[in-house]
């Protein structure tokens, strides 16, 4: 048996002759670029967010971007992000000018733990820099939304939400994406929503926001030949808006079936000496990855690959660890929780359409390895 950590044409097969029909009217249709459709899909994945407004752009790092510059965060600014995140995490802070600060995660939730961020708030030199807090939901696992809100209330920051991986999961009964100032998601292939090329969008209840970020992602255009700030091109075109709006029907029931997945995961691996993830009290998790840890990560990985099943390390690296960054001055012992993670962690095939079957193989597999 052979199990890839991801099958995208397994998805497209599914849902082939709709999609064929979504993408060929956009084609005669005629209107490529900022047209219905587009519109259709911000409203309704405004309304699955909990919020009033969503801006279609380029990319969910275009969306991280533009919504900090949204928010007034430039250069001189700084914005505080976790060690432990997908790297365009860290490029859409950058883009804006500002520079990006590190606090560690819960090792429990691989998420920004808010004490790290209240550590750092307080033993700031320059507090009046720091603009902005951009929370991850990592793995489709909500961050600690609550306390994270108070302290930025509390020190005057905006909160950018980076639902790239979590797009459908919930924190203490509400949609993530509606608990910051913005949540900018991802629609790359393999996220949970996953276009047939790049998208993006940033999901907001602030008028002004929404507003400003319309501008900025067509130029800088407040109307036809009227720019008004300085823009950029940074859009969610009509196929790809298409594509969405037949998937978005099926989010609910894909993240579903991932939640089952992770269930018999859980189950098959309970007495394993592999660690599961484990959901924190009142979070609604949707399992974009299923992440184990162990010390053996990478024999593990070796021995999965050999038995003929793909996985993957989310992430090998913190951010400190990335010779990109490490000018940004953090030893390589800081932020411990992330660095001990990024030994540790492997995440197993997991996609909606993977069968039971398959996912008896992989633990058998890996109770083998054990
Ligand atoms: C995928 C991802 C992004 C970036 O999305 P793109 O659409 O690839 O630009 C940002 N943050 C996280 C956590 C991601 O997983």
């Amino acid at each position: 048996m052979r199990v890839p950590l991801v099958d995208l044409s397994a998805q497209y097969r599914s849902i082939r002759r709709q999609m064929n029909e979504a993408v060929l009217e956009v084609l005669d249709g005629g209107s490529y670029i900022l047209g219905d459709r587009l519109e259709q899909l911000e409203h309704a994945i405004a309304q699955g967010c909990g919020v009033r407004q969503g801006v279609g752009v380029g990319s969910g790092t275009d969306a991280l971007q533009l919504a900090l510059l949204a928010c007034g965060v430039g250069p001189g600014d700084e914005v505080i992000t976790v060690a432990n995140t997908a790297v365009p995490t860290v490029c859409g802070i950058l883009a804006t000018g500002a520079d990006v600060a590190l606090v560690d995660i819960d090792p429990s939730t691989f998420t920004l733990d808010p004490q790290s961020l209240a550590a750092y708030l307080e033993a700031a030199e320059r507090p009046e820099r720091i603009k902005a807090v951009v929370p991850v939901h990592l793995y489709g696992h909500p961050a600690d939304m609550e306390p994270i809100q108070e302290l930025a209330r509390e020190h005057g920051l905006w909160i950018v939400e980076d639902v790239a991986q979590a797009q459908g999961a919930g924190y203490r009964g509400r949609p993530v994406g509606s608990f910051g100032d913005a949540g900018c998601l991802s629609f790359y292939p393999t996220k949970n929503l996953g276009a047939y090329g790049d998208a993006g969008m940033v999901v907001t209840s602030d008028d002004g926001v929404a507003e400003t970020l319309r501008r900025l992602r067509n130029y800088g255009e407040a109307s036809k030949n009227r720019n008004v700030i300085r823009g950029f091109n940074s859009r969610l075109d009509e196929i790809q808006a298409a594509v969405l709006m037949v998937k978005l029907d099926r989010l609910e029931g894909w993240n579903q079936r991932r939640r089952e997945i992770a269930r018999l995961y859980g189950e098959l691996l309970a007495d394993s000496s592999v660690e599961i993830p484990r959901d924190a009290p009142d979070v609604h998790h949707v399992y974009h990855l299923y992440v184990v840890r162990t010390a053996r990560r990478d024999d593990l990985q070796r021995y999965l690959a050999a038995a003929g099943i793909g996985s993957a390390v989310h992430y090998p690296l913190p951010i400190h660890h990335q010779e990109a960054y490490s000018h940004l001055g953090f030893p390589p012992e800081a932020f411990p929780h992330s660095v001990r993670a990024a030994r540790e962690v492997l995440s197993l095939p997991l996609y909606p359409e993977l069968s039971e079957d398959a996912v008896h193989y992989v633990c058998e597999a890996i109770r083998g390895f054990c």
